[in-house]
């Protein structure tokens, strides 16, 4: 239902590019979450893709019609595309109904279609509250009321959890997953939370300095990531260098790059490789520990056990089949 192709966007006329040559589809109905540090040019992209930006190169189209060229620009109101933004953007003067209605004022069947929508967030009984009555969580919850009522063909949500804290967080985000899936509504929703990515999304795209660095399945990204960089935003990644693979006697292949998740190290236990090391610093974590390591050949490690008691002197190792390795 999404076609972008070569999409390249400056704000510098050219010195320096937020968003380059980025070329993806999306399917329909789906969940996709666009995943990426700071600055890696999430908000351009679905800035461009609603039409609040003009692209220097590329194309996007929406359900097979052409809304996006350097020659034509079709116009954010017409685009059909719903927006939830971090900061709820609720009229504060306005009751929950009426800033559902704000935006559906031309439907024939407003007030039963806004009936719909608060009750598919489970916010009717509040409907004649103002925003400053509710908590953040509710607010959201009427915002993407207020972005679903006139149907849209695709649902963006910039950063929508980013205000809340970590509980509300996670409750608010099933929740969500919950009402965009009965709506079976395309979204695509922004986070810097791979947490938050891996949870709703069914597919989820990477962004790395503006460029489209790998696009795959949620758990593809987990088991065959496509750089150390992708690898390392879904958990704490240790780069096997030279000096690591002659410990641990692995010798890899010399023209790619390896890495092993830190959830793969066993300590004390058997694995292909082992190597002995002494344990510099514990830190206890609650749920584990984290461990500074000298491995006997002089290289440190900090890795991250579940075992609450630990001596001194360790084994510590893994195995071959958990080795990622990348073609750098
Ligand atoms: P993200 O949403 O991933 O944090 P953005 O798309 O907001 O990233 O920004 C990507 C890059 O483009 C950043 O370097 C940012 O400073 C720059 N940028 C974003 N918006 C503007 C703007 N309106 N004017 C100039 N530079 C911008
Ligand atoms: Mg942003």
């Amino acid at each position: 239902m999404l076609k972008i192709e070569s999409l390249s966007k400056s704000y510098d006329k050219g010195k320096s590019f937020a968003l380059r040559d980025v070329s993806f589809q999306l399917g329909e109905g789906d969940v996709f979450a666009i995943v990426g540090e700071s600055g890696s040019g999430k908000t351009t992209l679905i800035r461009l893709i609603a039409g609040l930006e003009t692209p220097d190169t590329g194309t996007i189209e929406i359900n097979e019609k052409l809304v996006s060229s350097i020659k034509k620009n079709v116009a954010a109101e017409k685009r059909n595309i719903g927006f939830v933004f971090q900061e709820y953007a609720l009229f504060p003067h306005l009751k929950l109904e009426e800033n559902i209605l704000y935006g559906i004022s031309k439907l024939k069947n407003k007030k039963q279609r806004a009936k719909e929508v608060l009750e598919l967030v489970g916010l009717s009984e509040m409907k004649d509250r103002y925003p400053h009555q509710l908590s953040g969580g509710q607010q959201q919850r009427v915002a993407l009321a207020r972005a679903l009522a006139p149907n849209p063909s695709l649902l963006i949500l910039d950063e929508p959890f980013s205000n809340l804290d970590a509980m509300l967080r996670a409750q608010l985000r099933n929740e969500i997953f919950r009402i965009i899936k009965q709506s079976g509504v395309t979204a695509i929703f922004v986070t810097h939370d791979t947490q938050d990515a891996l949870a709703v999304a069914d597919e989820i795209l990477i962004l790395q300095n503006g460029k489209l660095v790998q696009k795959d399945a949620a758990a593809n990204l987990y088991t065959k990531p496509s750089s150390v960089y992708v690898a390392s935003l879904f958990g704490n990644t240790i780069q096997l260098s030279k000096e690591l693979q002659s410990a641990f006697e692995c010798p890899l292949k010399t023209d790619c790059c390896h890495a092993i998740r830190n959830e793969n190290i066993a300590i004390n236990d058997e694995c292909d490789y082992v190597t002995n090391a002494t344990v510099l610093k514990k830190t206890f974590l609650g749920s584990g520990t984290q461990l500074l390591i000298k491995l006997d050949n002089g290289e440190h490690l900090t890795v991250v056990t579940k075992h609450t008691h630990i001596d001194e002197r360790i084994t510590i190792g893994f195995n071959s089949k958990d080795v990622l390795e990348f073609k750098e």
